[in-house]
């Protein structure tokens, strides 16, 4: 082994066998005058050259030079040895060079190419989504109803649900989206899982498109995908938080959460899981399923490649506009719950009053009627599975039947204690 370590003026060039050769550009500082000396006054260091730095010989010609020759024929053939070594060294530097460059040019490639989405699920948010995404790339959709016609007039490529098997293993798809409802995801899954095997089998452990969910609740889909799909999958979980009426005119500006949950193997803990209360950021570092705590900069080969497909899927919702967010699964649970959960109970509540527009609406009324409307135009199973899937959506509606409680015992209060005063 040789470590060379570059320190202005001074190059150490340290061999394995406690050899050190040693070139300098100069003396001109005492600093490096004394350690020279000290070098030449040690036993094992066998050669001193001064060299003005840009002189230095080029180190592929240090495994040919006889540093150590004092005579002793073991040193002759261990610098024989050395020579051969050093010549290897040389060898494998050349090949992992062309390594690197022809992973750059695979990556090349398949950055030039469009990614192919498929699309699992093509009911209101399937349609939705796929619009925008047969702008970027290739588009595959499946789902229980016969949505052939709809899809061919959108450009996208229609595969019944009973050929689930032909979308996933024959087509060539960088990622599979599942956009079916929450109450059914489960299922869907395990459905979906034979002809992911199958796929891998016939095209290799790496060829499983990456796992995108689209829920409306996050810790659930996670759990799912973690527990069902081979470690090979790679797993993006996300919630775009709007949908075709909030964001019937565009995605600009929409709020896209994200959690970056497996990629190559390695599960993501996203900084600030459960405790920090909203710093997210799960880009930097994670455990590994070891316990080690490891940073996204890894540079395996195939780490690469996951990271490109996610960070190209990722673009297409940042080139629409959409606000990206990466947030844990938990925190977006915890977030929704007093959100998005309490939206849509209290425009079913409303709705459930059978509230009608008057002659005299005020602002207010207006945008009650528009709760009711959009939260209603939401079929009853998203309703349902905000509430089943959430772990902190039964404190939101006790927290809600508190409030209400409280709101009306003040106003009978208020009302006697107006009694009692008159
Ligand atoms: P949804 O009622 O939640 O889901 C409808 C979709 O689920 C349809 O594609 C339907 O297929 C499929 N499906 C229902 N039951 C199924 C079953 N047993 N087996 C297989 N597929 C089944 O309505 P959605 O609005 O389209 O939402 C889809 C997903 O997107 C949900 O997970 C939701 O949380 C998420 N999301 C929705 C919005 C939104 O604004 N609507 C926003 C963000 C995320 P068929 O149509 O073929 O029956």
């Amino acid at each position: 082994m040789k470590i060379t370590v570059p320190v202005l003026p001074v190059t150490f060039i340290l061999h394995f066998g406690g050899k050190i050769d040693v070139f300098v550009s100069s003396f001109q500082t005492p600093r490096v005058g004394r350690f020279v000396e000290n070098i030449q006054q040690r036993k094992r260091a066998a050669n001193v050259r001064i060299a003005p730095l840009t002189t230095r010989p080029p180190i592929s010609s240090l495994h040919n030079a006889e540093f150590f020759d004092d005579g002793d024929p073991n040193a002759k053939a261990a610098n024989s040895n050395y020579g051969e070594l050093e010549r290897l060294k040389l060898e494998e530097q050349r090949l992992s060079a062309l390594l690197t460059s022809v992973r750059q040019q695979k990556l090349a490639v398949l950055r030039s190419r469009p990614l192919t989405i498929g699309i699992i699920g093509f009911g209101r948010f399937g349609q939705f989504i796929a619009k925008s995404f047969t702008k970027y790339g290739n588009v595959v959709a499946t789902s229980r109803s016969d949505y052939a016609a709809l899809a061919n007039e959108m450009g996208v490529k229609y595969v019944h649900m009973s050929e689930m098997e032909r979308l996933v293993v024959d087509e060539d798809l960088d990622v599979i989206v599942l956009a079916v409802s929450i109450v059914s995801f489960e299922n869907t899954v395990k459905q979906l899982l034979p002809y992911l095997k199958k796929r891998m089998d016939k095209r290799g452990e790496n060829s499983c498109p990456l796992i995108v969910d689209v829920l409306s609740v996050k810790e659930h889909p996670r759990n799912i995908l973690l527990e069902l799909l081979p470690e090979e999958c790679d797993i993006l979980c996300t919630h775009p938080m709007f949908g075709p009426d909030s964001a019937k005119n565009g995605w600009e500006g929409q709020t896209f959460v994200y959690e970056k949950t497996r990629i190559n193997k390695v599960l993501l803990y996203p900084a600030g899981n459960e405790s920090d209360g909203g710093n997210d950021d799960a880009e930097e570092s994670f455990m590994d399923d070891g316990g080690h705590s490891r940073t996204v900069h890894s540079n395996s080969e195939s780490f690469v490649e996951s990271m490109d497909r996610i960070e190209r899927f990722l673009s297409i919702w940042e080139e629409e506009g959409c606000k990206m967010t990466p947030l844990s699964c938990a925190n977006h649970d915890a977030y929704a719950a007093n959100s998005q959960f309490i939206t849509h109970l209290m425009g079913r509540i409303l709705g459930a009053q059978g509230l009608q527009p008057t002659p005299i609406d005020t602002r207010g009324f207006q945008s009650v009627l528009k709760l009711i409307e959009n939260t209603n135009a939401d079929s009853f199973d998203l309703f349902y599975g905000l509430y089943k899937y959430n772990r902190n959506s039964d404190l939101t509606i006790e927290k809600l039947r508190a409030s209400m409680d409280d709101v009306t015992r003040t106003l009978l209060r208020t009302e006697l204690k107006e009694a009692r005063d008159k």
